[in-house]
């Protein structure tokens, strides 16, 4: 435990970090005094204080020796030596010669597709980090590599519940994270797989036909390949649905951070793909380990920023709209019959990717709902989302309902779609 209440500075040696966690109260300052270091993969500028939010956690490496300069209160700040930051760049190399390689034969429908990299391991073992940091170090090098998070319990690129994914022009602001602009989004609607994996694996689906669309019109971002971020169930139905991204995204390497086990079962299912890859790196000692309830209000800062911004920069607008300019549409039907309702050795049968028409009332008060781009019900499943919005009062006497949306005026489709991500603003 510690805390520095005045400024104070931080000598690291050379591949040496200092791993901070700030407090859930108060922000802090930092700055780079001396020599160079980098936050997650990304440099950081050398005299500029940097603003970070409460509860972030983060670590500050420097590969030739730094001086860094805190201003407020930590919860916990030490210095480390032993990192696995070489293994990680060595990665990062490997891959780097494979898009020189992509780049190099545009020519080649196989050979101009540059690495796609899968992250899997356990939750907390590091691969929203890492994926960043390979991100990062590709965009600084000139690449725009496509970042695609399949983690529907803590993402990266937008609100939990989704699957996303973003070009990654530049080295990702270790403030501000991943710029919330125009990622393409599906939405899942549930913070777990086991809430509907079939709509999962749909939506895994109809991400990839997209990017394979632009990857074959877009030589540059072909041979940059992407970089998938997965959740941390490995498990079970976790574990299939690992197997599936694998497959469905066509992946050349898989990285596998702190889990031995799972390290051998995929290098087991998948040696008769000899263009896969599978390789095991060592998790972070500085990764944060984060309980149920810290990753729920994770979620709900998540959708607090959506609307609010990082730092309350943003101001959502409140809207009314008659219950007769929306449609409502959950997938899967919602709840299925409990088993004790049916038949002896009859099953619950419902379609998973049934689309079924919800009647606006006060069950959607507090819901987190997607905005749809589809021109038509039956194309709800396959499009992506536009955004989102949050209802805060359903008035059934007049048939009104408010919520909260990004900004005023009407929105871009009449067709929203309801899972079961619910927030309640504080
Ligand atoms: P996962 O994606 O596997 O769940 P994350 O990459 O999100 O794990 O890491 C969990 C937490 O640990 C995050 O808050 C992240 O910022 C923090 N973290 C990761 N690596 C380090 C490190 N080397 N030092 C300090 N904090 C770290």
């Amino acid at each position: 435990m510690a805390s520095a209440s005045t400024p104070e500075q931080v000598k690291l040696d050379k591949e040496c970090e200092l791993r901070v966690e700030i407090g859930p109260e108060s922000p802090l300052r930092l700055r780079l005094l001396t020599g160079t270091a980098e936050i997650f993969g990304t440099e950081i500028p050398p005299q500029i204080w940097l603003s970070f939010p409460p509860s972030v956690k983060f670590a500050v490496f420097t590969w030739y020796g730094a001086t860094i300069e805190m201003d407020g209160p930590t919860e916990t700040y030490y210095t480390a030596d032993e990192t696995p930051m070489v293994s990680y760049v060595n990665v990062h190399a490997v891959l780097d010669a494979r898009r020189n390689r992509a780049k190099a034969s545009p020519s080649d429908t196989e050979s101009s597709q540059g690495p796609r990299v899968i992250v899997v391991g356990p939750t907390d073992s590091g691969k929203s980090t890492l994926s960043r940091m390979l991100l990062s170090w590709a965009a600084k090098q000139g690449w725009k590599p496509t970042f695609v998070d399949l983690d529907i319990g803590q993402g990266s690129i937008t609100i939990p519940g989704c699957v996303a994914a973003t070009p990654i022009e530049m080295p990702i602001d270790p403030v501000e994270g991943i710029p919330l602009e125009m990622p393409l989004v599906y939405f899942y609607g549930h913070p777990t797989p086991s809430a509907n994996a079939d709509l999962y694996k749909v939506l895994v689906k109809e991400l990839s036909k997209i990017l394979e669309r632009q990857f074959a019109g877009n030589t540059e971002s072909r041979a940059a390949g992407m970089v998938i971020n997965t959740m941390g169930w490995v498990d079970g139905l976790g574990y299939e649905l690992l197997l599936h991204a694998i497959d469905t995204f066509s992946a050349t390497v898989v990285l596998v951070l702190g889990q031995e086990k799972l390290c051998s079962m995929l290098k087991d299912v998948l040696k008769s793909k000899p263009n896969v890859d599978v390789v095991k790196l060592q998790k972070s000692g500085g990764v944060v380990s984060r309980n149920a309830k810290v990753r729920q209000k994770a979620r709900g800062h998540r959708i607090r920023e959506y609307f609010y911004g990082l730092t309350n920069d943003l101001s959502p607008h409140s809207n009314v709209a008659s219950f007769s300019d929306l449609t409502v549409f959950r997938v899967g039907g919602g709840p299925q019959a409990p088993r004790s309702a049916l038949p002896i050795g009859a099953e619950p049968a419902a379609d998973p990717t049934r689309l079924v028409q919800v009647k606006i009332d006060r069950d959607l008060l507090h819901l987190v709902l997607a905005v749809s781009y589809a021109k038509d019900p039956n194309e709800i499943i396959s499009s992506n989302v536009a955004g989102f919005i949050y209802v805060t009062d359903v008035d059934t006497q007049r048939n009104k309902i408010t919520y909260l949306a990004p900004s005023a005026g009407e929105l871009p489709s009449r067709y929203l779609i309801v899972g079961s991500l619910t927030w309640i603003e504080n």
